[in-house]
């Protein structure tokens, strides 16, 4: 891939912390640009690096003055082969907060600047190491939280999106010269694009965008979680069941040595899905239960939710007061879970709801059903499109940008409908062009790029 553009900016040598900040056993720091070898090289006491050969490793002493500060191992990545494209070093030292602080102080005192939030990756895209979808699928990755983000991520850091972005773009390059070439030979009223040809070739482009777009709602989901609302009467068994459905997996997650992370309120992941349970406040703190559960605000939090579950006590329900609750909550067009629960108590009352399809009978206090219902819950989510290892549209600027482009070849289309002048045509044509081109950064701004990276962390 072509460099992007090169800046002053980038002139710098930079360098920050690449592992977590805290202790650790060892912690990362990473420098990157053209002094990154005679820099380390000032404050480093082992091998010649200059002359050493890329991709290798160097134990030795990081010295200030005559003060030994750590013992360190340096790995040595010599442009173009590395990260940045530039030349890379990685220091590993002991993982203090002292040591850490300590050794960058000594690098900038010797000429190099702190780096910004992203600015490694961003290098690496300027010098076209990668597209700039690419480029935000690695941030992606870092915080992928589950298989299904995980696996998202690592499609779209591999290039399936951007490739598929580039065969549209290429394409439509193609069209937009032929109009353009129209443009210059106006005068003679000539037609290179075939106006038939041309219709078929966009409509054909805004299926494949259409459908990329429509991914983009497993896209969130994956990315996002599922928002998730559990919606029934006072003491239907709401927080039991929620309770039940949250702990079943923390047990299991606490049962692997050495797992101490804080865990995430009120989600669970299955399959790698991630449900996120709603305003939960109201079924964690029982005392604030009667006022949290009121009509209107539970009916606020179902239109947030993309899933339903309703839970029902199947011993104090009449199939008509059901019957109603169904009707009510199908009106808002979410997923729907139905859920009977307390079979443990009377189970002669469920044969009463045999009326209704799909119902899943639970007890949540004694945990049966509960596997049922998470199988339920993940047939829900529709994933036909995720398994089948299609490309997926998880970012929200991916996302505006195919909206975009998609109005433009609409206006296009009824351009060529209305018999509109090429050159009306043409600038449609171009702006789907640029929209899809800001994807993967054949187009960019300043503030684009600015507004990217600055959302990374600092040393990535
Ligand atoms: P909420 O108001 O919907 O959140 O309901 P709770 O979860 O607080 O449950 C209300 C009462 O029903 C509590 O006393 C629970 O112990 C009880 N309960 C919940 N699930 C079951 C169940 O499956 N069987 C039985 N017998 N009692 C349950």
């Amino acid at each position: 891939m072509e460099p992007h553009s090169r800046n002053i900016e980038s002139e710098d040598t930079i360098a920050a912390l690449a592992t977590a900040s805290g202790v650790g056993a060892i912690a990362v720091i990473r420098i990157s640009g053209k002094d990154a070898i005679p820099v380390t090289q000032k404050i480093f006491k082992g091998k010649d690096l200059a002359t050493a050969a890329s991709h290798t490793i160097h134990f030795g002493t990081i010295r200030d003055g005559d003060k030994i500060l750590d013992e360190v191992v340096v790995s040595l990545f010599k442009g173009p082969n590395s990260f940045t494209r530039e030349d890379v070093i990685e220091i590993s030292c002991h993982g203090s907060e002292y040591i850490v602080k300590q050794l960058l102080q000594l690098l900038i005192r010797n000429g190099v600047r702190l780096a910004k939030p992203g600015e490694f990756t961003k290098r690496a895209f300027l010098n076209g190491r990668f597209d700039l979808a690419q480029a935000e699928a690695i941030a992606d990755l870092i915080y992928s939280e589950t298989e299904a983000a995980h696996q998202a991520a690592m499609n779209q850091m591999r290039g399936g999106f951007s490739l598929e972005i580039k065969k549209l773009r290429e394409q439509l390059i193609n069209f937009a010269s032929l109009i353009e070439l129209e443009l210059d030979f106006s005068e003679e009223d000539v037609e290179f694009a075939d106006r038939s040809q041309l219709k078929s070739l966009i409509y054909e482009i805004k299926r494949v965008i259409d459908h990329l777009i429509s991914s983009f709602d497993v896209g969130n989901v994956i990315k996002n979680g599922v928002p998730t609302v559990i919606a029934g009467k006072p003491n239907a068994g709401k927080s039991t069941l929620l309770n039940v459905l949250l702990n079943e997996e923390r047990a299991i997650v606490s049962e692997i040595p050495g797992t101490t992370r804080d865990f995430i309120e009120d989600e669970m992941v299955l399959e790698g899905i991630r449900f996120r349970f709603i305003d939960t406040a109201g079924l964690r703190d029982s005392s604030d239960k009667i006022e949290s559960i009121g009509i209107e605000r539970t009916k606020q939090k179902m239109k947030q939710a993309s899933l339903i579950i309703y839970l029902f006590d199947v011993n104090s329900t009449s199939e008509k007061e059901l019957k109603e609750n169904l009707l009510e909550l199908k009106s808002y067009n979410i997923p729907l879970v139905v859920v009977g629960n307390k079979i443990d108590k009377d189970k002669s009352n469920i044969i009463e709801f045999r009326n209704f399809d799909g119902i899943i009978f639970i007890s949540a206090a004694m945990k049966v059903g509960i596997e049922e219902l998470k199988n339920n819950l993940v047939e829900m989510v529709n994933f036909a499109n995720f398994k089948t290892g299609n490309v997926i549209v998880t970012n929200v600027r991916h996302y505006e940008s195919l909206i975009k482009s998609r109005d433009a070849l609409k206006a296009a289309l009824e351009a060529l409908d209305d018999g509109i002048s090429g050159e009306l045509l043409a600038q449609d044509i171009r702006s789907s062009l640029i929209y899809l081109g800001e994807i993967t950064g054949e187009i960019t701004t300043d503030d684009l790029l600015g507004n990217i990276f600055s959302k990374f962390c600092i040393g990535k």
